[in-house]
């Protein structure tokens, strides 16, 4: 049991935490964010609409998917605690089977290789997972969510490299989003707010539409050994 006095303050750190996407500056920090809440809702869309991928683990990419749109659609809404971990929890479970595909592509039938890089992304995410929800680290979520999409992206390359697949149209994608979000926050005016509505739009969708490529080629790798 802790000291009342201790609850109280961890209740007040919880409490405090800030939200600061470019929408709530701009309305005074009152919720709802309605055009980044209304847009999270094309994230689920991606997988319904496009399909589901056969790999077992980019399959679970794809769930967590599904599952962050309606997490970003509260969170943008309520700008409250639970929306904030159930965003981002889903976006680095997602990032986490992702790279578990990855590695299973890249060395394909390596059962010890894959086993031991899987188990140090497994070790990663439980303590990605575990700082997050301290809110005094708050603001250090997006500069570690990029280092491990850094890992999966590493990994994409190296695919690529290896059996002479596509990546960069749909990187480019992924790009452009992240962009229109970094200049929505860095420069956060009426217009540029919509930055993080592209953002919602097209980040997913270009990692997505890689994942339903590299699913794709899976198949045809597995049948080959
Ligand atoms: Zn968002």
């Amino acid at each position: 049991m802790e000291p009342l006095l201790e609850q109280i303050q961890n209740q007040k750190q919880v409490a405090e935490f800030s939200h600061n996407f470019c929408e709530s500056r701009l309305t005074n920090y009152t919720p709802p964010e309605i055009y980044n809440a209304y847009t999270s809702l094309i994230i689920t869309a991606f997988p319904l609409i496009l399909g589901f991928p056969r790999n077992t683990h980019f399959y679970n990419l794809a769930c967590m998917l599904a599952f962050n749109g309606f997490a970003s659609f509260y969170y943008h809404y309520y700008l409250d605690w639970n929306g904030k971990q159930a965003d981002e929890m889903s976006m680095i479970l997602a990032t986490y089977f992702g790279i578990e595909g990855l590695l299973q592509m890249y060395y394909i039938g390596d059962t010890s290789q894959i086993n031991k890089f899987n188990g140090w992304n497994t070790i990663f995410m439980i303590l990605f997972l575990i700082f997050n929800t301290n809110s005094q680290y708050d603001y250090l979520f997006p500069i570690l969510f990029t280092m491990y999409v850094s890992i999966a992206l590493s990994l994409i390359y190296n695919i690529s490299e290896l059996y002479d697949y596509q990546y960069k149209r749909y990187l480019f994608i992924s790009f452009i989003g992240t962009k229109c979000w970094f200049i929505s926050e860095v420069y956060c005016n009426e217009y540029t707010q919509y930055g993080h509505v592209v953002w919602h739009a097209l980040f997913p969708l270009g990692f997505y539409q890689l994942i339903l490529y590299y699913d794709e080629k899976m198949m045809r790798l597995k049948k080959l050994k």
